[in-house]
């Protein structure tokens, strides 16, 4: 099975966009009868709901972002009754209070659609079964995979997340071939077998799907020995869906995750101005939900910064955005340089002495600011170690244009994920 939805996943872009713009013209509407918040933002700048008949009309809409989520928190932003909706979920809430978003059947039925597409993209197949370690909870990831794997056919085991050991062994005997979890986790789970002595050759697992949380190379490299897998990225977000907005293909590596455009439509704009960002350009991921009932968005403001673009030489037709970096309010300013934690992975990965466990502390000394790079050595090297720390210091003055202290720490030393998102940076000045 090479596509989950081949009719939809090969869809010409000309018959794509006029499908897209079917939904977005009904979708408008819809939220302008149903949704206050979306009546007064239209009526306050005059805009009506048949402005907007095509995807190219769509800039004339104002942004919707997380504050406006949470000023209608928790069931204000519902364009259906509540006896329509059949579940509620809410973002982990990892930059504040959780916004709260609700499915119908049918947001239910597309979320298991996005998420089979996703697992055969990924190189799931329906005879296999799943090692599910995203949290089952209010958080999507659990359920969401949950759901779509059952709808593509694939045996469940629903693990969530923590207790490392106990998981170890579902690995070792459920022998399920696909995995799920977070990039920081599936580490976590690569070094306790490493810990063990245990071949990881021996398990069935082939594919490990992960996301939830941005990740380079380095970490793929780690999971993808540590493991024995081929590690692709999956995207998403609860106020779109949760994950399942996009997926990397397991035969595409490194060229970015398809955005099932048929139900988000994707724009990336400036961070500053607002203004559309042409393809190739990074800037916010800006989300449109075409087809959601129950929590519909449009013009949603990610925060997320990559860019779009199209792969003429890719098995599907729809748009691939690169990894994420980081979420524009994750970016730190350091001595008026702008800095994703997600590009020191990339100089650690140069580095073969380095494993990619690592995270960064900013302090305020006196007037400056300070990151300290505390990373973790592959076993075998001396943490006394000048030559490595010089090239390490250069490597990253290089290539992002800062100075920044570099703390050798010892293999397995550092404190590691449990299942959910892990914390690179620790920014004192915050504290
Ligand atoms: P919260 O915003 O509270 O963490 P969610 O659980 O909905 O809520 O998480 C969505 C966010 O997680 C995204 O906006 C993005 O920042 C991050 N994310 C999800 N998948 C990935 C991924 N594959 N790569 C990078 N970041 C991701």
């Amino acid at each position: 099975m090479k596509y989950y939805n081949s009719e939809i996943e090969t869809m010409p872009i000309e018959e794509l966009r006029a499908l897209q713009n079917t939904r977005l013209s009904s979708l408008v509407k819809r939220v302008y009868n149903n949704v206050p918040f979306y009546k007064n933002q239209f009526d306050s700048i005059g805009l009506n709901p048949n402005d907007i008949q095509s995807v190219e009309d769509l800039h004339k809409i104002p942004f919707t972002k997380k504050t406006d989520l949470r000023d209608n928190y928790p069931y204000k932003m519902f364009a259906t009754p509540m006896e329509d909706i059949r579940r509620i979920h809410a973002s982990s809430g990892t930059t504040g209070k959780p916004t709260v978003v609700g499915y119908t059947q049918n947001d239910l039925n597309v979320f298991d659609e996005v998420i089979a597409r996703s697992l055969v993209c990924a190189g799931a197949q329906p005879e296999m079964k799943l090692h599910n370690a995203y949290g089952y909870g209010l958080f999507t990831g659990g359920l969401g995979i949950h759901g779509g794997a059952t709808k593509l056919g694939m045996a469940v085991i629903p693990v969530s997340g923590g207790m490392t050991e106990r998981q170890l062994t579902i690995l070792e005997d459920f022998a399920p071939e696909v995995i799920c979890c977070t990039p920081s986790y599936a580490q976590t789970l690569s070094e306790a077998f490493a810990k063990r002595g245990f071949d990881t050759k021996k398990l069935s697992l082939k594919y490990a799907i992960l996301g939830a949380e941005p990740w380079t190379d380095a970490i793929r490299e780690q999971v993808e020995t540590g493991l024995n897998v081929t590690a692709t990225n999956i995207y998403g977000l609860s106020e779109i869906i949760g994950p399942g907005v996009s997926q990397e293909d397991f035969e595409e590596k490194g060229t970015g995750c398809y955005i099932w455009e048929d139900h988000f439509y994707p724009e990336v704009v400036d961070r500053e101005t607002g203004k559309p960002l042409p393809y190739g350009e990074e800037g916010v991921l800006v989300l449109t939900t075409l087809k959601k009932e129950a929590f519909p968005v449009l013009r949603y403001w990610t925060n997320d910064i990559c860019s779009i673009n199209y792969d003429k030489n890719a098995k599907r037709t729809h748009i691939k955005m690169s990894p994420i970096k980081g979420r524009a309010d994750d970016m730190l300013i350091i001595r008026g340089v702008n800095l994703f934690h997600t590009q020191v992975e990339e100089v650690i990965h140069q580095i073969d002495s380095l494993s990619p466990n690592y995270r960064l502390i900013v302090e305020k000394k006196g007037v400056m600011d300070t990151v300290t790079v505390e990373v973790e050595t592959i076993k075998g090297i001396l943490l006394e170690n000048p030559d490595l720390i010089k090239d390490i210091t250069k490597r990253i003055k290089n290539s992002i244009g800062l100075s920044m202290k570099v703390d050798l720490k010892m293999p397995n030393s550092m404190p590691m994920s449990e299942g959910g998102k892990f914390k690179r940076i620790i920014d004192k000045r915050k504290l």
